[in-house]
């Protein structure tokens, strides 16, 4: 990974995510490992809206300074902990944007299949159960999902996404944030129609045929990896959080009062419509 570039890309996603409102302050930080032993990180004490190159540190796999004048994020025992469990990845990216973070604190994951966007890139995120901040308390609880999922929302917290890049990382959030204002509106207006299983299979296709990497938790009846190493056996609350599909009962429930609408008798021709424009929109982004 070029430093320089890694420097910049963190600096403008650090930009983003305060534009965008995904910190408040000088919440959320933003890492990319860019050697075998040195990971660039954003200080801690600082907006991320208005960061320069030279504020940026970089520390080794212990946690060290080997690098910058500032000092390192709280969070970077979060970003080691990740980077050790899936070396396939570069960046991460910890912010809490607010509806994405509103059902973290609401306890729903974000599991639904309603999105052909969403299914391609990210698949469906779970939920990792509450840890304080700033320490190790918060990593362990993610361990469960790290090796099945790109995504996290961490309970009562926020949410952590990891990238092959920090541009790639940084999507995630956003497409995460994006996912839960849509499901959010969805529910307010009396429940959201999720996608049929067949339709999900032509969106993996899609996904395998643009080959893009990392898991795709999409409807997974049981991700692989679900207690690697985790200590705790699995138990009937640690159930996956597979995105759910129309054939799997999956359509949910309102918040109040109003009734979901049926379904329309055939949406295919709508779904094969949003997916081109979805896929043409993939391909217009790729560099
Ligand atoms: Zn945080």
């Amino acid at each position: 990974m070029n430093l320089h570039r890694a420097k910049l890309d963190i600096v403008e996603a650090g930009r983003r995510v305060y534009q965008r409102g995904y910190v408040a302050s000088n919440d959320g930080n933003i890492s990319c490992r860019i050697d075998e032993d040195r990971i660039l990180t954003t200080p801690t004490g600082v907006s991320k809206g208005f960061m320069k190159v030279e504020d940026l540190c970089v520390v080794d796999f212990d946690g060290k300074q080997v690098s910058g004048t500032m000092r390192p994020s709280s969070e970077i025992g979060m970003h080691i902990f990740l980077y050790r469990e899936r070396p396939d990845m570069h960046a991460v990216v910890h912010a809490h944007p607010p509806t994405a973070t509103g059902f973290a604190v609401a306890g729903i994951p974000l599991t639904e299949c309603v999105l052909p966007e969403v299914v391609i890139t990210l698949g469906s995120v779970p939920i990792a159960d509450y840890g304080t901040p700033g320490g190790p308390e918060i990593s362990e609880p993610i361990r469960k999902w790290v090796k099945d999922y790109d995504a996290y929302l961490l309970e009562n917290h926020g949410a952590t996404t990891i990238g092959l890049d920090v541009i790639n990382a940084y999507h995630k959030m956003e497409t995460l944030e994006h996912f839960a204002k849509i499901l959010l509106v969805a529910r307010q207006l009396g429940g959201a129609n999720v996608l049929s299983e067949e339709q999900v299979g032509k969106l993996l296709k899609i996904r395998d045929r643009m080959g893009i990497q990392g898991p795709n938790p999409a409807c997974a009846p049981e991700p692989p990896h679900a207690s690697a190493g985790s200590d705790q056996p699995t138990t009937t609350t640690d159930a996956i959080p597979t995105l759910k599909t129309r054939s799997a009962g999956g359509s949910l429930a309102p918040l109040s009062g109003s009734t979901p609408s049926s379904p329309p008798a055939d949406t295919s021709p709508l779904i094969d419509e949003i997916t081109r424009r979805v896929v043409e929109e993939l391909r217009r982004r790729s560099p």
